[in-house]
C-alpha cells in the first residue's frame, strides 16, 4: 500500500523504513516528515516513526503527502493502487465489530448502483448492513451499523455523538464530536499525527483544466512554511480533486456538471483524511483526499 523506499533528508541516502526505524531510534533521522519521494521529490512522511513502538498498531511506512509529480513512476503505482475500489476487508479487515460502533462507510458505488445515475446518493447515506462474523468460531451474526460520510456529517451538525470505529491503517475508536475538526489557524503541530480526522471549514472551489482546487477560507501555521507576503507563517491548506475521479463518480452530487456550478463559489467542506502536511517546498499546506466517498460538500448556512 505505500513506498518501498524515500529519500532520507538526514541521512542523504534512500532507504526503506526498516532502516529508517532503525537510524531513528539512534538519533540519526530527526523527524518521520524528513523523506521525499526519490524520482520526483515530493514531501513524503514515514507514518509511525515517532510513535513508540506499543502504542504503533502497525510499523512505521512510507506515505505520501502531496501528489507525485506529472510522470513519476511512483505515483503512477500509487495511482493505480488508489483507483481500485476499497472493499470492507481493505478497510475494516482485523477489527472487531461492535454493534454499538459506527463504521464508516467508504467502499463506492458497485457497477449496479451505477446504472442508477439519475439517484442522489442520499438514499444510501445511512445504511445498516447486516453481516455474518465468526466470533469465537461460533456462527454468530451481528449488525454492522455503518454510515457515510455525509450522514456523519448531519449527525455531527447535529450535535449527536456517538461512538464511531475508524478504518485502517488507523484504526481507532473516538467520538463523534472529536472526530471532527474545525479549520481555524491551528498550528501542524497541534494537530494529531497518523490518524483519520474529519477536517472541516469553510472552504473555496476552484475550477482547473485536470482537477479542482478545494482551499479552505481559514488558515493552518507551520514554522516549517515560507512567510507569506505579510511575513506570517500561515497559509490556507488546500486539496487537489482530480477530474477523473469526478468522471467516474456514480451520483448526481459529485459530477462534473455538479461540480462546475461550485465553481468559485462559498461552500462548508467535509474531507475525511490523514493529518494534513507541509509540501516538499514548504509553500502550501495539503491534504490527500482517497476518493470522493471521504468527501462532503455542503451550502455554507
Ligand atoms: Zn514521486
Amino acid at each position: 500500500m505505500s513506498l518501498e523506499y524515500a529519500y532520507s533528508l538526514d541521512l542523504k541516502l534512500e532507504i526503506n523504513s526498516t532502516q529508517a526505524d532503525i537510524a531513528f531510534k539512534e538519533n540519526k533521522i530527526t523527524s518521520q516528515k524528513n523523506f521525499r519521494c526519490p524520482e520526483c521529490g515530493i514531501a513524503i512522511t514515514c507514518a509511525n516513526l515517532e510513535k513508540p513502538k506499543k502504542d504503533r498498531k502497525r510499523d512505521p511506512y512510507f506515505k505520501s503527502v502531496e501528489d507525485h509529480k506529472l510522470g513519476c513512476k511512483q505515483g503512477n503505482d500509487e495511482k493505480a493502487r488508489k483507483s481500485q475500489t476499497q472493499t470492507e476487508e481493505d478497510l475494516y479487515g482485523g477489527i472487531e465489530v461492535f454493534p454499538n460502533k459506527v463504521r464508516i462507510n467508504l467502499t463506492q458505488a458497485t457497477a449496479k448502483e451505477q446504472g442508477n445515475q439519475h439517484n442522489d446518493e442520499s438514499n444510501s447515506s445511512v445504511r445498516k448492513n447486516q453481516k455474518t462474523n465468526h466470533i469465537n468460531g461460533n456462527n454468530k451474526s451481528i449488525q454492522i451499523n455503518s454510515r457515510k460520510v455525509s450522514s456523519l456529517v448531519v449527525a455531527f451538525l447535529k450535535g449527536e455523538n456517538f461512538e464511531v470505529s475508524l478504518p485502517n491503517p488507523y484504526s481507532e475508536d473516538i467520538s463523534l464530536q472529536d472526530l471532527f475538526i474545525e479549520i481555524k489557524g491551528q498550528s501542524l503541530n497541534d494537530l494529531e499525527q497518523d490518524c483519520w480526522r474529519i477536517y472541516w471549514g469553510k472552504a473555496w472551489v476552484n475550477k482547473y483544466d485536470e482537477f479542482y482546487q478545494i482551499k479552505f477560507d481559514n488558515f493552518l501555521c507551520d514554522d516549517g512554511l515560507k512567510p507569506n507576503k505579510q511575513g506570517n507563517k500561515q497559509v490556507q491548506p488546500t486539496f487537489f480533486v482530480a477530474k477523473r475521479l469526478v468522471e467516474n463518480y456514480p451520483y448526481k452530487k459529485f459530477n462534473t456538471e455538479n461540480m462546475d456550478k461550485m465553481n468559485r463559489k462559498p461552500k462548508k467542506v467535509f474531507i475525511l483524511a490523514d493529518t494534513p502536511a507541509l509540501n516538499s517546498q514548504a509553500k502550501h499546506i495539503n491534504f490527500m483526499l482517497e476518493n470522493l466517498e471521504y468527501l462532503e460538500i455542503i451550502d455554507l448556512d
